[in-house]
C-alpha cells in the first residue's frame, strides 16, 4: 500500500519509478494501477510506529494503518521555491504563479547556491530574461561543489556567454524573516564582507532529509536510526534499517544513509533491492539482495537550449 501526503506529484518516487520533473501530475495519474485497487492511500503519514502508521486523517474508519513490513522513502524537502508549503495541486498552482510574477517584476535576481538547483535556474532565468541581472553566490570555491572541477569549468564556461555573474566561496547571510518580495533593490550580506544589491532572492541551498516521521521509534541501542551527521536513516546493504530491532522497516531513495548521491537512478534500483527482499521475507527466507553503489552522475541543463 502506497501512502501519499500530495494531490499532485512534483518529483520521483523511489517505488513507484515515475519521473515527471517540473510537471504537476494528478494525483489519480499517478500510481493509477495501485488506486484501481484500493492500494493507496492519499493522507499524511505523522508517525511510524513498531506495528502501525499514525495518519492525518481517517482511512477506512482508522487514522492506523497496521503492516507487517514498512519503506520509509519519504525523501527530502527543498527551501521555497522549489517545496512548496502546502500538499494540494490549487494552492501550490497559486504558490508558483505568485513567485512567477515576483520573478517577472525584478530587474536583478540573486540566486544563493550554486549547485543543481541554482545553476539551472540561473541558466534557464537569464534564456528567458536576458535583460534581468543574474547573480549566483556559491558558498564553496567551486560551482557544482560534488562532482569533478571539470563541471566548474563548463558552467563558468556557459555563465560567461550568457553573461550571468557569480561569487564563490562566500555565503549569503539569509536573514531570519527572508527578503523582501515587493520590489525595489535591496543589500544581500555575503559571510566575506561584501554586500550585494539586487531586488529577489531565490533560495537554492539545498535540501533537507524528511525523517520527522521515525522520531517516535526508540532504538534498541544508543545509537540513532538517523545519522546525525547529515539527517538520513541509517541502513544496512539490504536497505532494511541498521538497528536489528527493526529488520521489517526499509528506508530507500532520497532518505535512506547509503552515501550516494541523491537522485532518481540510484533509487529505483534501490526499490526493486527493497521489493525482492520483503518477498524473500515473506517467503521465510533471508533478505539477501543488496543495493548497487552507483557512481555519481547528473543530466544537468545549461539553459532551455544547451
Ligand atoms: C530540482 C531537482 C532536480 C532533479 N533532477 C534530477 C535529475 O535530473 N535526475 C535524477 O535522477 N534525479 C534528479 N533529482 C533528484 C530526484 O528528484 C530525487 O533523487 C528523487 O525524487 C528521490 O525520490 P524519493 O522517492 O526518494 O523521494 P521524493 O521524490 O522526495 O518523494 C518523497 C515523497 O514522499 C512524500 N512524503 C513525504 N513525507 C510524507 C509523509 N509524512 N506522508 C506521506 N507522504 C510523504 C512527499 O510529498 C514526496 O512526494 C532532482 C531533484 C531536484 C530537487
Amino acid at each position: 500500500m502506497l501512502i501519499l501526503n500530495l494531490d499532485h506529484g512534483p518529483r520521483a518516487r523511489a517505488g513507484g519509478a515515475k519521473y515527471a520533473q517540473g510537471r504537476l501530475l494528478r494525483w489519480d495519474t499517478i500510481d493509477y494501477e495501485c488506486l484501481t485497487l484500493g492500494l493507496a492511500v492519499q493522507a499524511r503519514a505523522l508517525s511510524v510506529l513498531p506495528q502501525h502508521v499514525k495518519l492525518d486523517r481517517e482511512w477506512q474508519g482508522s487514522r492506523q494503518i497496521p503492516f507487517d513490513y514498512l519503506v520509509v522513502a519519504t525523501g527530502t524537502r527543498l527551501v521555497q521555491p522549489a517545496g512548496m508549503r502546502h500538499d494540494d495541486k490549487l494552492s501550490s498552482v497559486a504558490y508558483l504563479q505568485n513567485h512567477q510574477n515576483d520573478v517577472k517584476k525584478a530587474k536583478s535576481i540573486l540566486i544563493a547556491g550554486g549547485g543543481a538547483v541554482g545553476v539551472q535556474m540561473a541558466t534557464d532565468l537569464k534564456e528567458f530574461y536576458p535583460e534581468k541581472e543574474i547573480t549566483v553566490v556559491q558558498s564553496r570555491p567551486q560551482l557544482m561543489s560534488g562532482f569533478h572541477e571539470g563541471l566548474h569549468e563548463l558552467v563558468k564556461e556557459r555563465f560567461d556567454e550568457l553573461g550571468i555573474k557569480f561569487v564563490t566561496g562566500a555565503r549569503v547571510k539569509i536573514p531570519a524573516e527572508g527578503y523582501p518580495t515587493e520590489g525595489g533593490a535591496f543589500n544581500v550580506e555575503l559571510t566575506n564582507g561584501t554586500q550585494l544589491s539586487t531586488e529577489f532572492v531565490i533560495c537554492a541551498t539545498g535540501q533537507t532529509p524528511n525523517n520527522g516521521l521515525i522520531s517516535e521509534l526508540t532504538p534498541s541501542t544508543s545509537e540513532s536510526l538517523i545519522n546525525p551527521d547529515n539527517g538520513f536513516i541509517r541502513i544496512r546493504p539490504t536497505m532494511q534499517f541498521l538497528d536489528p530491532k527493526y529488520s521489517n522497516l526499509f528506508a530507500v531513495g532520497d532518505i535512506a544513509d547509503t552515501g550516494l548521491r541523491k537522485a532518481a537512478r540510484p533509487g529505483s534500483a534501490q526499490a526493486a533491492v527493497v521489493a525482492k527482499n520483503i518477498q524473500a521475507m515473506i517467503e521465510g527466507k533471508s533478505p539477501e539482495d543488496v543495493f548497487p553503489r552507483m557512481p555519481a552522475a547528473i543530466h544537468l541543463t545549461l539553459g532551455m537550449v544547451s
